[in-house]
């Protein structure tokens, strides 16, 4: 099957491009039931098994933002709108860690925090908000025109370095960004799409990057140790289709206990909205998409301090993108090439 080209988001070239890392904030998230953040439920796909990114990213004039922060290590004195012994199921809460505080984290490994000058936070959930005082800014994308894709965008930088994305849907006021790893005539960019997507289940396949006949590196390498061939997911596919995306994001507050202020007012159209748009940036060859709590990432990418602006000569955008299809080998089995 062949792909259709995805939209062009026609950034404007840049000379100026940002340092960027991941940091593993140290939380341990191995036990949400997936069947409360998506549909359909899959056979041996039970339980999210994940922690959270956060990022560091360095201008060159020594400016440096962080986006997102985890959750904060003391999460037991989060104030009662998010308390998570009310908030969470029981037995997901049971295996529910946080190591470190991601300040302690930058500052054993050398930066001084004041020189730190933002956080962007994803949004509002405790698992992205981390331990910070601070005074609270809102990103007003009514003062901006510019449009990335389909995205509002407002350049951060005022040097088309780093963007932030309008990204509604998940929580009121969820932003994404964009941050660009490799100067104008070759752009590259890292796009950060936090909790818009909790699984790459969500966003692929899709008509831009349809199921592949054949899978390298293979997904399943107990069954196929370098090529997979695509159709033993077919089992998966939605409507039997090859350029549908796998999982559907449900209402993660609906059958729950819990305060709608802390879900942040769930808007399923306007996520459906930002998951289109994120899927249009995910399938353009100049963009790798990173997910908050995208765990099958971890031991494929570099962590901090080392920098993720070589994804593109390493090729980690390709070597990952199918391998969350890993997750759903309980659905599937292995068979003859057909
Ligand atoms: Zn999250």
């Amino acid at each position: 099957m062949s792909a259709e080209p995805p939209p062009p988001f026609n950034v404007p070239a840049s000379a100026t491009t940002v340092k960027i890392s991941v940091i593993d904030s140290t939380v341990s998230l191995p036990g949400a039931p997936c069947s409360i953040l998506w549909s359909p439920t899959i056979k041996g796909f039970d339980r999210l098994k994940a922690g959270t990114w956060c990022f560091l990213i360095e201008h060159p004039s020594g400016r440096k933002l962080i986006y997102d922060l985890g959750c904060r290590k003391d999460w037991e004195n989060l104030p009662p709108a998010v308390n998570l012994k009310q908030n969470i199921p029981a037995d997901a809460l049971a295996y529910f860690r946080v190591e470190k505080n991601v300040a302690e984290i930058l500052t054993e490994g050398g930066v001084d925090l004041h020189d730190i000058e933002g956080v962007i936070w994803s949004h509002f959930h405790f698992d992205h908000t981390g331990d910070v005082s601070t005074t609270v800014q809102e990103m007003d994308f009514s003062e901006s025109d510019l449009r990335l894709g389909r995205f509002e965008a407002i350049d951060y930088f005022g040097d088309r370095s780093f963007y932030i994305l309008n990204s509604p849907g998940h929580a009121v006021g969820h932003i994404n960004a964009l941050a660009r790893t490799h100067a104008s005539p070759s752009p590259g960019f890292i796009h950060l799409c936090g909790d818009t997507v909790h699984h790459a289940g969500e966003m692929r396949p899709t008509p831009f990057q349809p199921l592949p006949d054949s899978i390298e590196p293979s997904p399943v390498p107990r069954w196929y140790a370098t090529t997979c061939p695509g159709h033993i997911f077919e089992p998966l596919l939605r409507n039997g289709s090859k350029s549908e995306h796998i999982l559907e994001s449900i209402d993660y507050a609906a059958g729950l206990d819990i305060e709608r202020k802390f879900a942040g007012i769930y808007d399923d159209v306007a996520l459906k909205e930002s998951v289109c748009k994120t899927e249009e940036l995910d399938a353009d060859d100049d963009v790798f998409t990173i997910m908050a709590h995208d765990w099958s990432l971890k031991g494929v990418i570099p962590e901090w301090p080392e920098s993720l602006n070589k994804w593109r000569e390493r090729r980690w955008e390709q070597e990952t993108r199918w391998k969350f299809l890993e997750d759903f080998q309980g659905a599937c089995s292995p068979q003859p090439d057909s």
